[in-house]
């Protein structure tokens, strides 16, 4: 029988943990992996806060956007934070858009 490794996802994303039966997976699915490549060589960050979009612009390729979006949001005020999320939008309306060029 071959020997299962629980490995963790590299996908920062992600991080999930994973059995693998290699001992050289590094993500927890191809869907992971195809997401850490455009991440890593996309230069843009598009999350939603609440009923905002942010969307950041001319990223250096290589950032790791998931500490990026997490260092966004730990800066913004709560309340600012709780706005966006109990904002109303009229029924099949985009999120209000933030463009933010770096
Ligand atoms: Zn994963």
């Amino acid at each position: 029988m071959a020997q299962t490794v629980v490995r963790k996802c590299r996908n920062p994303k992600c991080g999930k943990e994973f059995p693998s039966k290699t001992s050289r997976a590094l993500y927890c699915s191809p869907d992971c992996n195809r997401q850490f490549h455009r991440d890593k060589h996309c230069t843009t960050l598009t999350f939603n806060i609440g009923n905002i979009r942010i969307q950041i612009n001319d990223l250096t390729p290589g950032t790791d956007h998931a500490a990026l979006q997490k260092s966004i949001i730990d800066s913004l005020p709560t309340e600012l934070i709780e706005q966006a999320h109990m904002l109303e939008l009229p029924e099949g309306a985009e999120p209000y858009h933030a463009v933010v060029n770096n």
